[in-house]
């Protein structure tokens, strides 16, 4: 009996200071919040609206296609120790709730796009599979980015409520920069004359930016990236091109631009440069955070339709 109690004060001796090391580890990383974020597109979103306070982690990083992606043993240690996990929601991560059950994780989960308008994906001429219902691709709107950062700022403010403050007044100059941005856009489309408003693209990545600034986008494959156009598909593209009188189409990252070159070789429409739509590139790259991707997208679709 003298011996088992024994036994027990050493096994709570060690419990305790097994918890007392992981309290010091956690007050050392607890300089700053961990958050994970689904894709490099929302982690900087993230990261804008936490500043000092957060450490912004992506699943999917620059050049990484989130339609298709496999979790990693390492992304369920991530998500399993953040403190927030933010997903943009409407059906693009569709591998995220497997990962968040495989890594027992207890943070909250905050959907980006909650309150955005979803914009159905069926339309004449996307081409997209029976499988498509909603678009996900609501941050293609700026407008809808000021929604994602309010939700963000939210999801901060509920884990980390002492950082009130720095992340209302980070969401509020973000959005001031956001405001900008559209009105950067639109005197950039209002120099590209009306008939040549129209372009195709890879994936059907661009319905929101297309309903916010009027450009009409056809796309190769459908909302998701997983589909491969069909040869009708295809055919169906080529003529669009020939009849619509299509100026130029464009390369997406992260897509395979085979079809493209295809499509170039029959109609001698022009091709445009690299969109990005899903993610982001390296920081030296032309879109390392979302203000310059949508400010690069932008150039490229000017230059190629005016
Ligand atoms: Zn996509």
């Amino acid at each position: 009996m003298r011996r088992s109690l024994g036994v027990l004060a050493v096994a709570c001796v060690v419990v305790l200071a097994a918890i007392a090391a992981a309290r010091a580890q956690a007050e050392r990383d607890g300089d700053k919040l961990s958050v994970v974020a689904s894709f490099s597109i929302l982690r900087d979103l993230v990261a804008n609206v936490g500043g000092d306070r957060v450490d912004a982690t992506a699943l999917v990083g620059p050049g990484g296609d989130v339609h298709v992606y496999a979790p990693t043993p390492a992304d369920a240690r991530i998500v399993g120790t953040a403190r927030l996990i933010v997903v943009n929601g409407l059906g693009f991560e569709g591998w995220m709730d497997r990962l968040v059950r495989a890594s027992a994780a207890q943070a909250p989960i905050i959907m980006a796009s909650a309150g955005v308008a979803p914009r159905q994906a069926a339309k004449p001429g996307s081409f997209e599979t029976a499988t498509a219902g909603v678009d996900p691709h609501a941050w293609q709107s700026p407008h809808n980015a000021e929604i994602y950062v309010a939700n963000i700022r939210d999801g901060l403010i509920r884990v980390d409520p002492p950082g009130r403050r720095t992340y209302e007044a980070n969401a509020v100059a973000y959005i001031a920069e956001l405001a900008r941005l559209d009105t950067d856009i639109r005197r950039a489309v209002a120099a590209i004359p009306a008939a040549r408003r129209k372009l195709v693209t890879t994936h059907d990545a661009f319905g929101y930016f297309a309903a916010d600034y009027g450009i009409a986008f056809i796309a190769a494959q459908g909302v998701s990236s997983e589909t491969e156009a069909s040869a009708r598909d295809v055919a169906s593209i080529i003529r669009a091109i020939r009849e619509q009188n299509i100026p130029a189409f464009f390369f997406e990252n992260a897509v395979d631009p085979r079809l493209l070159r295809l499509i170039a070789a029959e109609t001698g429409a022009r091709i445009g440069g690299t969109l990005f739509s899903d993610t982001l590139s390296n920081a030296a790259g032309p879109a390392a955070t979302y203000v310059d991707m949508m400010r690069h997208n932008v150039r490229e679709i000017v230059d190629g339709l005016r």
